[in-house]
């Protein structure tokens, strides 16, 4: 019996090509009222073609069921840190796929699309309102693309008051990677900054970096262990006084948002990731949306284009796209992904402001739950009260069981759950990185927590089950990095 399941569930996991019958065929096709036409020279002609010879049936039961192997938030609970995997509502891919939106060009007339101009404007103002910037461009298309451009900005500056020798970017380690990826780039040498014991930017070790070669700081708030710097006021006096520009990372606003402005606490520039705080189904590399948002000293650096309005002597109002006077310039061909925009600013106008400030709120108190009712079962290295994410750390299940974070996330993958984030943020032994997101509810979170503590009895009674896990995938230990690098994307008779 278990071996009829076993080769039916095998059967049902077998490429296209494989399930070729040969002269089976998926269509039949009607008499041709063309005339046949006399064949090219036998040397053009190939005699064997690699194609499937499957029914119609076949195909659409082979790409159905190749669909339910992807794993996506609309099956189940997707716990990945720092990526915020939460609910996107299908109204905001309705309103995004409106002809109005989804059938304009950006080379259209200005005249002509009023409408979507405005759109932007008014999704600038919200994201100044929301953090206290002065002003902002829509124009980056990923948080990293937000970075990109504002420490572009950074260099800008400097260079624009003949200030040629702040070269150095300062960087805590509990920062994303994407921050010290950014600033080398930017052509920015990196030093790296201690956290001290409870996860804070070390004051010491910053103090002892700064001075007039200083260009700025990129802090990632709250940082990659969860957590809200409780120096961060006296970081960026530290940084402003030496003449440092501040850059944050607020690519998880969601923890935020309705409760602490970045630009009332002195940061000059930051970007958020509107496929995460706000909406936009995402992974996989897109598409996303990470607009940078300045004070006072960096509006003039802005990439273009900027949303404007202007408004005549009888009050009828225009929207255009202007580039500010010593932009940066642009950062792709058009605007930004504009469908990533209207998306954003839909679930934003949904929300309202009170809706708004509940996201930081939900995001917060849930993962605070998780962390409470897992702390006794995993290794919590900073003990305190996290943000939207809770990092813990598989470093007893693995000196005591050896068990590792891997381990973990792959037997909740048997769970039906997304693994979360691991061996990330680095600073973490066997890290594993959970957000649950605003979007979950408490027997969503009730039902992971179980499974979160049933794996950890696992780990201490059957930790051959972990290290084997996951069971009943068609992949099960893969060489991941060689998967990422190298991969198999078409079939070939000799694989
Ligand atoms: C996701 C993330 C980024 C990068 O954003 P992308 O849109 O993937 O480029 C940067 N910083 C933090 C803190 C993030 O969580």
């Amino acid at each position: 019996m278990t071996t009829l399941l076993a080769r039916l569930s095998q059967d049902r996991r077998r490429l296209l090509m494989d399930r070729t019958v040969p002269g089976r065929v998926g269509a039949t096709l009607s008499k041709s009222d063309v005339p046949e036409q006399p064949l090219p020279s036998q040397d053009l002609l190939r005699s064997s073609l690699d194609f499937p010879e499957v029914s119609e049936n076949d195909i659409v039961r082979y790409f159905s069921q190749l669909s339910q192997l992807n794993f996506s938030i609309d099956h189940n609970f997707y716990p990945l840190g720092s990526c915020t995997m939460k609910y996107n509502p299908k109204i905001d891919d309705e309103i995004a796929g409106m002809p109005g939106f989804a059938e304009i060009h950006p080379l259209q007339p200005a005249a002509t699309v009023q409408g979507a101009i405005r759109l932007m404007w008014e999704l600038q103002q919200r994201l100044v309102e929301i953090t206290g910037m002065k002003g902002c461009s829509l124009a980056p298309m990923a948080g990293a693309d937000g970075e990109f451009a504002g420490m572009l900005m950074a260099r800008a500056y400097h260079l624009d008051r003949g200030d040629t020798k702040r070269d150095k970017v300062l960087i805590p380690d509990s920062a994303h990677g994407t921050n010290p990826a950014t600033a080398s780039m930017c052509g920015f040498e990196v030093i790296t900054l201690p956290s001290d014991a409870d996860g804070n930017t070390d004051l010491e070790a910053l103090r002892f970096s700064v001075g007039d070669d200083l260009a700025g700081l990129m802090i990632t708030l709250p940082s990659t262990l969860g957590l809200f710097d409780s120096n961060i006021l006296e970081v960026v006096r530290i940084v402003r006084e030496a003449g440092g520009i501040v850059y944050g990372d607020g690519a998880n606003l969601n923890a935020l948002l309705g409760r602490v402005k970045l630009g009332e606490l002195g940061f000059d520039v930051m970007h958020s990731n509107l496929h995460k705080t706000f909406t936009q189904p995402h992974g996989g590399g897109g598409p996303g949306a990470g607009p940078v948002i300045v004070g006072e000293r960096l509006m003039p650096y802005l990439p273009t284009p900027v949303a404007c309005r202007t408004e005549d002597s009888g009050g009828v109002e225009t929207y255009s796209l202007d580039a500010p006077p010593k932009t940066i310039g642009r950062m792709g061909a058009f605007h930004g992904n504009f469908g990533a925009l209207v998306r954003a600013y839909a679930y934003m106008s949904t929300l309202g402001k009170d809706g708004i400030a509940n996201i930081s709120r939900d995001a917060v108190i849930n993962a605070n739950y998780i962390l409470s009712q897992l702390k006794d079962h995993y290794d919590l290295p900073y003990d305190r009260s996290c943000m939207h994410e809770v990092v813990f750390s598989a470093r007893s299940l693995r000196r005591e069981h050896g068990v590792s974070a891997l381990d973990v996330a792959k037997r909740l993958i048997d769970y039906g759950i997304h693994p979360p984030t691991m061996y990330f943020p680095l600073i973490v032994e066997e890290a594993l990185m959970i957000e649950p997101t605003e979007t979950e509810s408490k027997e969503t979170l009730d039902s992971f927590i179980e499974v979160m503590q049933a794996i950890a009895e696992e780990a201490r009674y059957e930790p051959a089950l972990l290290h084997e896990a996951p069971h009943d995938t068609p992949n099960t230990r893969l060489d991941e990095a060689t998967a990422a690098r190298r991969p198999y994307l078409r079939w070939r008779r000799d694989q």
